[in-house]
């Protein structure tokens, strides 16, 4: 498991932006972005990453540059969202 990064294949349509449930993807001049510090693919909410499944042209990917645990994409969720139950 890993946080997720956008691709250059990128069409900017938005889906993403709208289902993360961790405000994690902004978008600026048409680049759009992961903010890895707030992506927990999805841990807490859903069984796999929704911004993945609903691109259009899958040009969302796991970053193998940040490996994470399901435990600490968990806690990571439990940050963000004190609600969360432990
Ligand atoms: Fe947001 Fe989930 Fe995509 Fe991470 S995997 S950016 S938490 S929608």
């Amino acid at each position: 498991l890993m946080s997720c990064r956008v691709l250059e294949s990128c069409i900017g349509c938005d889906m993403c932006v709208l289902e993360c449930p961790n405000d994690a993807i902004t978008e600026k001049d048409g680049v759009y972005t992961i903010n890895e510090d707030l992506c927990t693919e999805c841990v807490g909410f859903y069984k796999s990453p929704q911004c993945m499944r609903v691109c259009a042209v899958k040009a969302i990917a796991r970053n193998p540059e940040r490996p994470e645990t399901h435990d600490e994409l968990l806690e990571k969720a439990r940050r963000i969202h004190s609600v969360l139950q432990k």
